[in-house]
């Protein structure tokens, strides 16, 4: 295993290889020469110090990108040739499973064996899924009404900054720059400046893949500098953004007050879970305790309010019990362990201030509730029962395994209720009637619906969000459109009088 071939010590750590701002193909030091550290939450130490990009930085990385739109050769190739360029990417990152998945365990905490199981092998898949997608990119021949012949072209939205958060690292880098690239968009890409590392190398495996360069450039760097720079540059074209819904407010007015730069935003959630009297209790738990603690909670469709009905109540939260323990709290590289830590010790503290706030409203804690070891940010799984709709556990997104449990009576309250909410990422339906779960997905306001399952997602399905959740799809179809612009083009009819 990589891990094990590339430390002696007893914790195993990847070698940290690239730590500079990726530039039109080239690892520099950022202008100011500043760097800044990036923390292992498993320990709180210090794993590496990065260059800390900023506004110079930023516009040296879209100058390169622009000149990689305006003249290069990536969005004038065949779709076909950049299809075989994503491929061979797609490749480089197989190879590379294991170091990659290991970078967003020391940086993310997140699990290793997910990452090298799931995460990192789906990141190759989308790459091949918009690589297929490529040579299929086309417009359509219009009826006019008139003596006219009307097409239109999709053509490529041109540069696109990326501002990416740090619960998915590697995913979110080609949820965002996968599409594009089929686009044959040129991009900057800002990962979060918890989570620069996985992001370097994807830049390095680029130009191996034979990406031209200034098609992909990476600038780490912190939101309000780099981040901020990207969002208000007059030569950046898309800006897309996924994280906070106040920091999304801030990129919209950022593009509203440049070049209104069109812009995509997938921001925060507070989504409902709604299991009825017909459902298997068992599974109904499993399914609970995996919408709130997959990725110990960092994530911005995870089911923080769970709605039972009323039959089946006490029995849920008796399983709900027995069930929590299973979920082990520990080190993100040991196979045994569900939960690693928090991101941060910033996300730390505001999980903990969340489960006091919940105690002095009256809730009361069924599980968990407390930090976990002496170092590093770990945290109980925790469910809050004896919520009440207006608790801030139960209005606000915490981003931590923090779940909060409620009752419903009636098919209408459970609507109701699931829909009280400023935002619309994703819900869950447990039943086996198909007239409830029908009924209530069309009746739920939020942009993806799992019936009798949860986190069901797939390249091909596209996910986003309503309300306050933002606008603008990830993954499938959806996706690659937003990097795309549609062009009429109308000619007369040879002799027709116009
Ligand atoms: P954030 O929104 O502050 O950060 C996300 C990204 O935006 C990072 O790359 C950051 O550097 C950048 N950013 C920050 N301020 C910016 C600015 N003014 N201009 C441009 N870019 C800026 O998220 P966070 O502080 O890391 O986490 C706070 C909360 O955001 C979390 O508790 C959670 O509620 C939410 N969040 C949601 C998602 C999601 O997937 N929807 C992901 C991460 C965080």
């Amino acid at each position: 295993s990589y891990i094990e071939e590339n430390s002696a010590s007893p914790v195993k750590l990847p070698t940290i290889k690239f730590t500079k701002l990726f530039i039109n193909g080239e690892f520099v030091d950022s202008v100011s020469g500043k760097t800044f550290e990036t923390i292992d939450p498993r320990t709180g130490e210090v794993i590496a110090r990065v260059a800390e990009g900023d506004k110079e930085d930023v516009d040296l990385a879209v100058k390169a990108a622009r000149q990689a739109f305006d003249d290069g050769p990536w969005p004038r190739m065949t779709g076909a040739e950049r299809g075989r360029i994503m491929m061979k990417y797609a490749a480089l990152i197989d190879e590379h499973i294991e170091e990659l998945a290991a970078l967003d365990t020391i940086d993310a905490g997140k699990l290793f064996s997910g990452g090298k199981a799931v995460d990192i092998p789906n990141v190759a898949q989308l790459l091949r899924y918009y690589a297929g997608a490529a040579d299929k990119i086309h417009g359509e021949v219009l009826k006019m009404s008139r003596e006219l012949h009307g097409y239109t072209l999709r053509e490529p939205i041109g540069v696109a900054g990326h501002i990416i958060p740090w619960n998915f690292p590697s995913s979110m880098f080609f949820m965002m720059s996968a599409p594009a690239l089929a686009a044959g968009c040129t991009m900057i890409v800002k990962p979060a400046e918890q989570t620069p590392l996985s992001a370097l190398f994807y830049g390095h495996l680029a130009k191996q893949a034979g990406m031209p360069d200034g098609v992909i450039n990476v600038i780490t760097g912190y939101g309000p500098t780099a981040g901020a720079a990207l969002a208000s540059h007059m030569d950046v074209d898309k800006v897309c953004f996924t994280g906070s819904t106040e920091v999304g407010r801030k990129i919209m007015q950022a593009a509203a007050t440049s070049n209104l730069k069109q812009v995509s935003l997938e921001l925060g959630g507070k989504s409902p879970l709604l299991i009825f009297d017909d459902a298997d209790v068992d599974k109904a738990a499993d399914l609970a305790l995996l919408g709130i603690l997959y990725n110990k909670g960092e994530i911005c469709v995870a089911s923080s309010r769970v709605f039972v009905q009323e039959g089946i109540y006490d029995e849920f939260v008796k399983k709900l019990k027995e069930k929590a323990k299973d979920w082990v709290v520990g080190d993100p590289f040991d196979p045994r362990s569900r939960l690693g830590p928090q991101v941060d010790k910033q996300q730390f503290d505001k999980i903990l201030s969340y489960i006091e706030h919940g105690k002095r409203e009256g809730a009361s804690l069924l599980t968990g509730g407390k930090p976990v070891g002496k170092k590093g940010y770990f945290i109980e799984p925790t469910v809050f029962t004896d919520v009440k709709e207006d608790m801030m556990i139960a209005t606000d997104e915490i981003f931590g395994p923090v779940m909060s449990l409620m009752k419903f009576k009636t098919i209408d309250e459970a609507i109701k209720k699931a829909n009280n909410t400023k935002y619309g990422l994703a819900a869950g339906i447990v039943t086996k009637n198909l007239d409830v779960a029908n009924t209530v997905s069309r009746s739920i306001r939020a942009g993806t619906i799992w019936i009798n399952c949860y986190f069901a997602f797939d390249n091909d399905c596209s996910y986003g969000g309503y309300k306050m959740s933002g606008f603008g799809r990830h993954l499938g179809m959806e996706a690659l459109h937003k990097f795309l612009q549609v062009k009429s083009v109308v000619t007369p009819i040879y002799n027709s009088p116009w």
